[in-house]
């Protein structure tokens, strides 16, 4: 069952002349105790579309959809008061960098006991024991120690760890998780996708894993959608999209692991960089990047259809060779 609808979700920024939509008209569906992976690189719109999601898209940011709704609830149409009931709770997201997330004035425990405060209720005893579960949880040793340790006394990977706390804290439905690792080291970005994983299971949560590295979500994630320049342009069962690409870009990130070059002679990812605001290209956004545009994709977007088991916006998606399959 389906627990977020997102139909034609658009992101714009700037006015009549300046119009950037740094996200275009995506669709997509979370459903019940799911792993999605949303992968893309920096200025794909991934993290813009969560936000947008979350209600935090501030003016001069515009949001339009034609559906966004979580369970029953039209996100776009709810006050502020029911926003706050939801965010935090029932939807939850960690960032990239939990230094900057975390308050460094108060102690960890008394933010997570802050969250359940304003979502739970309860005594300060139940809240006190609360906590401790959920640092016990996210693995925190000694978390009765623990809960009046201040941030900067954290190593990044601790601090992550309270933030994992504090978003599920509520038992949230669904979890967004922004570039959950980029800030940290190698040793413990493995960690905390484990911990992510393991307690999306044990709590049967949603989990939005948001990410510019494809490996991370190549065994984490049911389902991945490949985001380009603002846009949906593949997307399908996690291990199909591993074993075959349907689309030029994903084709692409997957050639870049540096698992599938080792060996090969030579590194086939992209030249060039995602458009920006001014220099979006006419047709196929990828198509100055594409190694297989040809003047149709010069001219004319193709546009996101069913393909197989997923979806590819590409006028000739890739066949089991990985080569353009000309109707
Ligand atoms: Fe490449 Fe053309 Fe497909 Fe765009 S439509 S991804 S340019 S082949
Ligand atoms: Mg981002």
């Amino acid at each position: 069952m389906s627990l977020l609808t997102v139909s034609n979700l658009s992101v714009s920024f700037g006015d009549e002349k300046t119009l950037f939509k740094a996200v275009d008209r995506i669709s997509y569906e979370v459903n019940k105790g799911e792993v999605l992976g949303i992968v893309g690189e920096s200025g794909s719109g991934k993290s813009v579309s969560s936000l947008a999601i979350m209600g935090l898209i501030d003016y001069p940011g515009r949001v339009k959809a034609t559906a966004l709704s979580f369970e029953n609830i039209d996100l776009l149409s709810i006050n502020e008061k029911e926003k706050q009931k939801l965010v935090g709770a029932d939807i939850s997201m960690i960032f990239q960098d939990p230094m900057t997330s975390l308050n460094p004035c108060y102690s960890v425990g008394f933010q997570i006991m802050e969250v359940l405060k304003v979502h739970q209720g309860g005594t300060k005893k139940e809240r006190r024991q609360r906590t401790i579960e959920l640092l016990r949880m996210v693995g925190i040793p000694d978390p009765e120690s623990r809960l009046d340790v201040y941030p900067h006394q954290l190593s990044g990977g601790m601090s992550q760890r309270i933030m994992i706390a504090m978003a599920i804290a509520c038992k949230p439905k669904l979890l967004i998780a922004d570039e959950p690792t980029t800030a940290l080291d190698v040793t413990i970005q493995a960690q905390i996708v484990d911990l992510l994983l393991d307690l999306q299971k044990k709590e049967n949560m949603a989990l939005i894993l948001i990410t510019h590295d494809l490996a991370l979500v190549a065994e984490a994630a049911h389902r991945i959608i490949v985001m380009y320049a603002g846009q949906i342009v593949e997307e399908g069962n996690a291990e199909e999209i591993f074993k075959l690409p349907k689309h030029p870009y994903t084709q692409a990130l997957l050639r870049s692991l540096p698992e599938f070059v080792e060996g090969k002679s030579q590194l086939h990812s992209l030249s060039g960089v995602v458009p920006g605001k001014y220099d979006r290209p006419q047709g196929c956004l990828l198509n100055p990047r594409c190694p297989y545009a040809t003047e149709h994709c010069r001219q004319v977007e193709p546009e996101l259809r069913p393909f197989e088991q997923g979806r590819v916006k590409c006028h000739t998606p890739l066949n089991s060779q990985g080569e353009p399959s000309y109707a």
